[in-house]
């Protein structure tokens, strides 16, 4: 495996194998790498001749300050897993290769997807996502990028990017990897404590639930049953239930309202924020 720091060497590496005819398919993260994020390298590797994965703790997509001083950084252990699954290359730049004297700091045009449910909690976060992406996007030139269904608004952000931009690059979303008793894997569960974890995994059966119950009520009374359900939950604070048609993030009132269509939850249990999501209806046949 060859690890870059700098962004123009790789840069040139990887132009060079473009030229000869070479797919590369590039997996960015912050690092604390587990199953989740495993599994996209993997379909990365399966469907790409060359695969790039980052690791880079992106400074500009936290709006809080002790979020990112906390953000867990097991460099040793992360190049240790990556060399087990042979990766060909792994990116690990300093914030000053990425957003170094030249870089241009103007927001991204994101149609307000940006400001709505993750968004609204957490100002600036996905402009710092798009900034961070569209800057990885001309260093490495992905044939395609991979990027986890448990991120499902970032995924929504990042094909908006590639469409508004018209870059050259497939994105495919990855379902979700969860624990064996079903909380979605996150470098965030770390925080819960141990007998937490298992409990937390009531908002993936309420989600199973809610989908189950979509086939005999209404949208409205599944979502309705549901969202009380996640309030009666001890220790358990439910932030938003929401069902949004999976391009526009609008919300939506019946099933019939359109062809993608997935319902996201925060729920903060355990002082922890979880996210969780699970694809109502999908006409689109999403990757
Ligand atoms: P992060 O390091 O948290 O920025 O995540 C890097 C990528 O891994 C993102 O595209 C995430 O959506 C994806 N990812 C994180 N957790 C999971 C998971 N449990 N299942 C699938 N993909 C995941």
């Amino acid at each position: 495996m060859f690890i870059f720091k700098s962004a123009v060497l790789l840069h040139s590496e990887l132009t060079r194998l473009q030229k000869n005819g070479r797919s590369i398919g590039f997996v960015p993260t912050m690092g604390a790498l587990h199953q989740g994020h495993l599994s996209l390298l993997e379909r990365a590797k399966a469907e790409n001749d060359t695969v790039v994965c980052s690791i880079f703790v992106n400074p500009k997509q936290f709006d809080d300050e002790m979020d990112l001083v906390n953000y867990p950084d097991p460099i040793q252990t992360d190049i240790e897993y990556l060399r087990e699954l042979n990766l060909d290359y792994l990116f690990h730049p300093d914030v000053d290769q990425v957003y170094g004297p030249d870089y241009v700091d103007i927001d991204v045009p994101l149609n307000g997807l940006d400001l709505v449910f993750e968004g609204e909690q957490r100002p600036g976060h996905f402009q710092g996502v798009a900034k961070v992406i569209r800057r990885f996007f001309d260093i490495v030139q992905p044939t395609r990028a991979y990027f986890g269904q448990k991120d499902f608004q970032q995924t929504v952000v990042v094909r908006h990017l590639i469409q508004h931009f018209g870059l050259n690059t497939d994105l495919v979303v990855c379902p979700i990897v969860r624990e064996h008793h079903g909380l979605a894997m996150s470098s965030r569960n770390e925080r819960l404590e141990a007998s937490k974890r298992e409990r937390a995994s009531f908002i993936y059966k309420s989600l199973l639930k809610l989908k189950e119950r979509c086939y005999f009520k209404s949208l409205g009374e599944a979502l309705e049953i549901t969202t009380n359900y996640l309030q009666s939950i001890e220790d358990a604070n439910l932030e938003y239930l929401v069902c949004v048609n999976g391009v526009t993030m609008q919300e939506v009132k019946s099933l019939d309202d359109a062809d993608y269509i997935v319902a996201c939850t925060v729920v903060e249990f355990g002082g922890v924020r979880l996210l969780d999501n699970i694809v109502l209806k999908d006409n689109l046949n999403n990757p």
